[in-house]
């Protein structure tokens, strides 16, 4: 390998560590947490807390029924909270509910 060929080389793989980090830095941070008081997050009744749902408002609700056994939660099984398809950007929590829940099948 010449001195120019291990220059390139080294620099493609400073370049793909860096792109790597980034991403995994990114993929972690996964946006800031979902406020309750988030305008969307009222309109379908979004509670931190599946077991603060009221149960008058919402007489369907389930005390089982969790962002962490919905559908559209997206979080790995071991993080507290994690990306829902509803809330773009924002981060659930694995405990939270709203009125969107739907059985994960
Ligand atoms: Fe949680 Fe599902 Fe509502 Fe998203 S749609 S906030 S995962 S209950």
């Amino acid at each position: 390998m010449s001195k120019t060929d291990r220059r390139t080389f080294m620099l493609h793989v400073i370049a793909t560590t860096s792109a790597l980090a980034a991403s995994s830095a990114m993929a972690q941070a996964g946006g800031a947490n979902l406020e309750e008081t988030d305008a969307q997050a009222v309109a379908l009744g979004y509670k931190r807390d599946t077991t603060k749902v009221d149960a008058a408002k919402y007489p369907k609700h389930a005390a089982m029924q969790t962002c962490g056994n919905c559908q559209l939660y997206q979080g790995k099984p071991k993080e507290p909270s994690g990306a829902c398809a509803l809330f773009p950007g924002k981060q659930v929590a694995m405990g939270g509910w709203c009125s969107a829940w739907v059985k994960k099948a």
